[in-house]
């Protein structure tokens, strides 16, 4: 059984979305290479990152990048359920260290699942800069990781799975019956 949850919230702040936007296209030489699916917020190593709502951990790992192979980091998403509709959809965090949460855990909107990784650290993947990515996901989960990126002809996922989180988590709840 899932955990429906009553509201959400945006898992850091300020909230503000000062690296890759979600839906941004990355192109080389014209060419789209790929889309960001979700929202990437620098800020400070250590800055707390809280679970975006009532949910249960499906993955919380740490998969340790380098300089020649960029990764997640730790890794978190959470499976939540839509208070109205029951569907199930997923909150994603990447490039988090101090992990604080395990696999199939139930969480709180607002629990503490970890903090934003060190820039060019393995625990961040070793991107430049510390970030939150924060994406959200409504499509159906497979048990595997989920993706940052979404590649032309790789087929792992689709746009329309993705939400812009911000406003999906700032109308969440506020629909009208
Ligand atoms: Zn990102």
């Amino acid at each position: 059984m899932g955990v429906k949850t009553a509201q959400l919230k945006l898992p850091i702040a300020p909230y503000s979305v000062t690296g890759y936007k979600f839906g941004q296209r990355i192109r080389s030489r014209m060419i789209l290479i790929a889309r960001h699916l979700g929202d990437d917020i620098l800020t400070q190593p250590g800055t707390e990152v809280a679970c975006a709502g009532d949910g249960r951990v499906v993955w919380a790992e740490m998969r340790l990048g380098s300089e020649q192979k960029k990764n997640w980091g730790g890794i978190v998403i959470i499976e939540h359920t839509h208070k109205d509709t029951g569907a199930l959809f997923y909150s994603v965090y990447g490039h988090l260290y101090n992990l604080a949460v395990q696999d199939g855990a139930e969480v709180r909107m607002g629990d503490k699942i970890g903090e934003v990784a060190p820039g060019a650290s393995p625990e961040n993947g070793f991107w430049k800069l510390a970030h939150l990515h924060f994406g959200l996901y409504i499509g159906p989960w497979s048990g595997m990781v989920l993706p940052g990126w979404l590649r032309p002809f790789e087929g792992r996922t689709k746009l329309s799975w993705w939400q812009d989180p911000k406003p999906f988590v700032e109308s969440y709840g506020k629909e009208r019956t």
